[in-house]
């Protein structure tokens, strides 16, 4: 039985320019391609010849249907050459990488993981906040605000944090936010679909989180909190800014 390889690539955050070159040159070998949801419906053109398979449907989220995927990728590793399994963002960040390449490792599959762009570094680079700030912001946590359990929970572990999975529940982020210690006024940035042309973020603290909620419903959201969320000043000095505790103020990233 001849065997074929599984590629994991990282397709960005959004927008298909935003895969690597070496993701694009990959995806253009696939046979069959598995996506999620989250993926530009335009990265289709990379491999117009491939078999394109929509796993990131409602049904598929659960664990049963990770191991539905699993097997499916297993399958068409026996079936064909190249399956490429395309995640948003990079696969190594809260994309379930660890159980599909256990999986193909059980089968004797070879596999290979393309990064990509993770959401907080688009988020980032949207909003032109730095992540790391000499002198203040050191460390940087990526982090899920939710639990397996479907809990939400929120510590204070790195000078930045980079919260994933927050959209729906960003209210209640905050609550959790000032129980684990920050000061209200810690600057909050949110950002949803970053990397896209009608990507948004927001100013808040802390304490004002919540606000961001209407304004971001619906759409993929990441919540960077503390030295990497601070505005840069104006005058050109990288000093401490206090951010009054205003309503969020929307600003469309592109025109
Ligand atoms: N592997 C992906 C993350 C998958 S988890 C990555 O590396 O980015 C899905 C979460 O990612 C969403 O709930 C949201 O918090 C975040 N996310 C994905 N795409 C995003 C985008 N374009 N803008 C903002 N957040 C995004």
């Amino acid at each position: 039985m001849t065997m074929g390889k599984v590629i994991f690539i990282g397709a960005g955050p959004g927008a298909a320019d935003l895969i690597t070159v070496r993701g694009a040159r990959r995806l253009a070998q696939a046979d069959v391609v598995l996506f999620d949801a989250l993926t530009d419906p335009a990265l289709r053109a990379f491999a117009p010849r491939a078999k394109w398979v929509d796993v990131g449907k409602r049904g598929f989220c659960d664990s049963t249907g990770q191991a539905t995927i699993d097997a499916m990728l297993v399958r068409y590793a026996r079936e064909v050459a190249v399956v490429v399994r395309l995640k948003g963002g990079d696969p190594s960040v809260f994309g379930r990488l660890e159980e599909e390449l256990e999986a193909l490792a059980a089968a004797g599959i070879e596999a290979e993981v393309v990064p990509g762009v993770t959401a907080a570094i688009a988020a980032a680079a949207d909003a032109q906040r730095p992540l790391t700030r000499r002198g203040s912001g050191r460390s940087v946590s990526l982090a899920t605000a939710m639990t397996r359990e479907g809990r939400m929970q929120a510590g204070r572990s790195a000078d930045t944090e980079v919260f994933y999975m927050a959209g729906r529940q960003l209210g209640a982020l905050s609550r959790r936010l000032l129980a684990a210690g920050w000061p209200a006024d810690t600057p909050a940035l949110a950002v949803s679909r970053a990397g896209w042309p009608d990507g948004l973020h927001s100013d808040h603290t802390v304490a004002t989180l919540g606000q961001a909620a209407v304004l971001h419903a619906g759409r993929p959201t990441v919540v960077t909190v503390g030295a990497g969320a601070l505005p840069l000043r104006k005058d050109g000095a990288a000093a401490q800014r206090k951010i009054a505790g205003s309503a969020p103020i929307p600003s469309e990233l592109s025109s």
